[in-house]
């Protein structure tokens, strides 16, 4: 926990070395952009060739694991459900707060220093049938992140198929995700001087006011993460739970409070289980829902790259079309499944979302900076909706218990 703090504390130093560098730069930027640039440059070259592997073998590990699911029976179905729902309704409430408040600012980059070609948008249809790849290798050398999702699914579901054949197969994706994990934690660690060097030439080329938007994106998104909460989680846990929002968000303080200083939902996991089992929910629920929900579930994780999404396109002057956003919703909540409970690890997916809807990931230099601060919030919403969850479901099999003991009571 302490190594988390100080990497948190060197990416801040990293951006206001980042910035007062700039300023002196400015006026002459043909040294940043030729020199300090190209650091920036390897950083996210670098966060581009592990998401592929990152996000493959993850979302096939993750499949696999469902074959417990599959055991559990009704609840891994109702657990899932209940997951993808309220993700799909976090980024869709990004979304909708981002493009009313106009999280960009109208503000637009000048300069050379991240200069954009607009993609082509392809329609609804064609982006449909796009998903659906025709090569197993292709999407995987090329970073089509939705085809690379498709074929992770398609080859969990198969290992599930295969079943005692596949047993090699599951060991190695098991243990080669753990080294992929291994290997996005060195590249965030490098986060610090990736900040400071892909600021420099933002700086020098544009002045420090291109940083005043980043002020607007954290009150946005802050304020969906909040939205999301109260509207979200009070509702589900008074309707389904039938616990008093005020007694669940006052039980969940000391989750909550520790998902925000460490910024990561697996770290927080044992405090969660401990908060949920208070609030009265079954222990067998809440050691199973609340693991795949640290690993699986990421709703504070899909409003932050909802919002990012929208404010990237703003400040590199695109619009995202409504088939793009309606990507974004796809890929956000796919990459909730793929994003690893740790510090740092959305702002990874986030490259894949952008890649989707061909946005620039260099926009990420924009946000990285600040990612920390953002990351602190959404780890809190992420366990918050993993102990909502546990609460529900809890509710749900003790009903069913109590039905099925006075059907028994009735008909003796
Ligand atoms: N830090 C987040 C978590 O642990 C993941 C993320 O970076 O979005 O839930």
């Amino acid at each position: 926990m302490k190594k988390q703090r100080s990497l948190a504390f060197y990416i801040l130093i990293g951006m206001i070395l980042g910035i007062i560098v700039g300023i002196l730069f400015q006026g002459n930027p043909n040294f940043a952009v030729n020199y300090i640039k190209p650091f920036g440059t390897i950083f996210l070259n670098l966060i581009k060739m592990v998401v592929v592997p990152v996000v493959l073998f993850s979302i096939i590990a993750g499949v696999i694991s469902m074959k417990d699911i599959k055991k559990v029976g009704s609840v891994g179905v109702k657990t899932i459900a209940f997951y993808m729902v309220t993700t799909c309704i976090a980024v869709t409430l990004g979304l909708i707060f981002a493009n009313i408040l106009r999280v960009g600012g109208g503000y637009k980059l000048a300069g050379e220093a991240l200069t954009y070609e607009a993609a082509v948008a392809p329609s609804f249809m064609e982006t449909f049938v796009n998903i659906f790849p025709s090569n197993a290798v292709a999407p995987l050398a090329n970073a089509t992140m939705l085809q690379v999702i498709v074929i992770a699914l398609f080859f969990g579901f198969g290992i599930i198929v295969a079943e005692k054949k596949a047993e090699p197969v599951v060991k190695f994706v098991e243990s080669f995700n753990e080294v992929c994990m291994k290997v996005m934690s060195m590249i965030i660690k490098l986060s610090p001087i990736g900040v400071f060097a892909l600021l420099v030439p933002v700086v020098a080329t544009n002045g420090p006011q291109v940083l005043l938007p980043l002020l607007k994106l954290i009150l946005i998104v802050y304020l969906v993460y909040i939205v999301h909460m109260v509207v979200v989680y009070s509702t589900t846990v008074k309707v389904m739970a039938k616990i008093s929002p005020l007694t669940f968000f006052k039980n969940m303080i000391p989750a909550m409070t520790m998902a925000f200083s460490s910024a990561s939902s697996v770290g927080t996991l044992p405090l969660n289980m401990e908060c949920t089992q208070n609030m009265g929910a079954k222990k067998e629920i809440s050691s199973f829902v609340l693991p795949l929900g640290a690993t699986i579930n990421m709703d504070g994780t899909a409003i932050y790259q909802g919002v990012c999404a929208i404010f990237i396109a703003e400040v590199f002057g695109l619009e995202l079309t409504i088939g793009q956003q309606l990507t974004v919703i796809l890929t956000a909540t796919l990459a909730s499944i793929g994003t690893a409970g740790v510090p740092g690890a959305g702002m990874i997916m986030l490259a894949m979302v952008l890649q989707s809807v061909g946005l620039p990931i260099e926009g990420i230099a924009l946000i990285a900076g600040i990612d920390r601060i953002l990351d602190m919030g959404r780890t809190t919403v992420n366990i918050t909706g993993d102990a909502a969850c546990t609460m529900c479901i809890s509710a749900m099999e003790d009903k069913k218990i109590n039905k099925s003991s006075n059907n028994k009571t009735v008909s003796n």
